[in-house]
């Protein structure tokens, strides 16, 4: 079989490295058009049934793994006995680097369409990642300015702090996040739930600047920093239009990520797991990418309609009382909901109670809004898949 992988994001370079271990007779390419492979990313996630089953592909690519993790909120803050991990692009591009070029084959080429490769390969995985142009239609965004700074001194921060909601509440849900890296080195995210992709990074810069000076004390200099526009969809997304079923498209191109935090590190493990049963089976690929997609639809439903109640139930300014009342529930329940795992009950244990907000003409005025935008409307949007290419 010869297989052609567009991107060596955390969806290509992960299929990639899959393959090759599970199906080492297959040829793969990969084809980048950045001269680094993985991109520049932090990506973190909370470790699973499949981290552990893929533990011999997953566990040397992390670089920290936290046993705890914080959330601050107005009214309390609460420690999760639940673990948390972190894997850097640049553990990725090692392990790609390490199979090629016998194993694996890397293309430094720019692939423009993806069609041109069929005559070649059997089948293209089209990780290509966010066409970001296109995501602007949607209600919900989550965006962040990340920074890392190294302190002067040790900065006393032991465990990530994923949530701290006690800073001002800007444009939306807004919260800091804090990943020590070392003692001295933190990565900081400014983060915003906002109904506007608009993002002014020298403001967010400065804000980041003050919270680092009053929490964790003198910054000695800048490390590097990323940006993140993540898409909040509130109906089935899908990034591509390709007609063809030998192309497959995979990670945030293939709709595959978590709708509520645009996080997709796990998706992509849970496509790669699936397709690893799936190659100790015979069934066509084709039915198989079909069916994947599908089954992926119907678990991600519940979690649309959670989006529509924040992003056009909930006045934004109201927006992180849905959180603050989301970190109360049991541990347990937080973490099938991260790894979307939910059971039936969970789901109506997320739903039950009083709303942390009231009926409100926010709700009527933003449905009536969307109702009116034509072709992009709430209407088209939950009626219809939304293909976005
Ligand atoms: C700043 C930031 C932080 C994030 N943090 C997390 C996190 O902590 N945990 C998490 O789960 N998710 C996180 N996400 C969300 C998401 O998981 C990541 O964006 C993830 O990298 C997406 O994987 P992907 O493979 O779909 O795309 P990408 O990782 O973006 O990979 C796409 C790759 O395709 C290449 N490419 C694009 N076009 C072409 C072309 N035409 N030809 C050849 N190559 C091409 C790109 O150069 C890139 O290497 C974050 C996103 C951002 C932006």
């Amino acid at each position: 079989m010869r297989i052609a992988i567009i991107g060596s994001g955390a969806s290509g370079g992960l299929l990639a490295l899959m393959i090759n271990h599970y199906r080492p007779s297959w040829f793969v390419t990969i084809f980048e058009k950045e001269s680094v492979l993985g991109g520049n990313h932090t990506w973190c996630f909370h470790p699973n049934d499949l981290t552990k089953r893929y533990s011999k592909i997953i566990d040397p690519l992390i670089s920290v793994t936290w046993p705890r993790y914080q959330v601050k909120f107005p009214k309390f803050v609460r420690i999760l006995n639940t673990s948390y991990c972190l894997i850097q692009s640049q553990s990725l591009e090692a392990a790609l680097r390490r199979q090629a070029p016998h194993q694996l084959k890397i293309e430094p080429h720019e692939i423009q369409n993806p069609l041109g490769l069929l005559d070649q390969f059997d089948f293209v995985f089209d990780g290509r990642g966010l066409n970001q142009e296109r995501i602007f239609e949607l209600p919900g965004f989550q965006m962040f300015l990340g920074i890392e700074l190294k302190f002067q001194r040790p900065h006393g921060c032991e465990y990530p702090i994923i949530m701290d909601s006690q800073v001002e509440q800007i444009d939306g849900y807004r919260f800091m996040y804090a990943l020590p890296m070392d003692s001295t080195r933190l990565l900081l995210e400014d983060t915003y739930y906002s109904n506007t992709p608009d993002l002014d990074q020298k403001v967010l810069r400065d804000r980041i600047m003050n919270y680092a000076q009053n929490h964790f004390g003198a910054v000695d200099q800048v490390v590097r920093s990323e940006v993140g526009i993540l898409p909040i969809p509130v109906s089935s997304l899908k990034f591509d239009d390709l007609d063809n079923k030998r192309i497959i498209p995979i990670g945030l191109r293939g709709g595959y990520f978590h709708p509520t935090t645009g996080y997709s590190f796990l998706q992509s493990l849970r496509f790669c797991s699936q397709f690893v049963d799936f190659v100790q089976s015979h069934e066509d690929l084709e039915l198989w990418s079909q069916r994947y997609a599908y089954t992926q639809s119907v678990q991600t439903d519940y979690y649309y309609f959670l989006n529509k109640m924040m992003f056009l139930g909930a006045e934004p300014h109201k927006r992180f009382q849905i959180f603050e009342r989301f970190y109360k529930l049991p541990e347990g329940l937080i973490s099938r909901f991260y790894n979307m795992e939910l059971g039936f009950s969970d789901k109506l244990r997320l739903l039950s109670g009083k709303p942390p907000f009231g009926p409100s003409t926010y709700l009527v005025r933003n449905t009536l809004k969307w109702l009116r935008r034509g072709k992009n409307s709430l209407k088209d949007v939950n009626e219809t898949q939304h293909y976005i290419s």
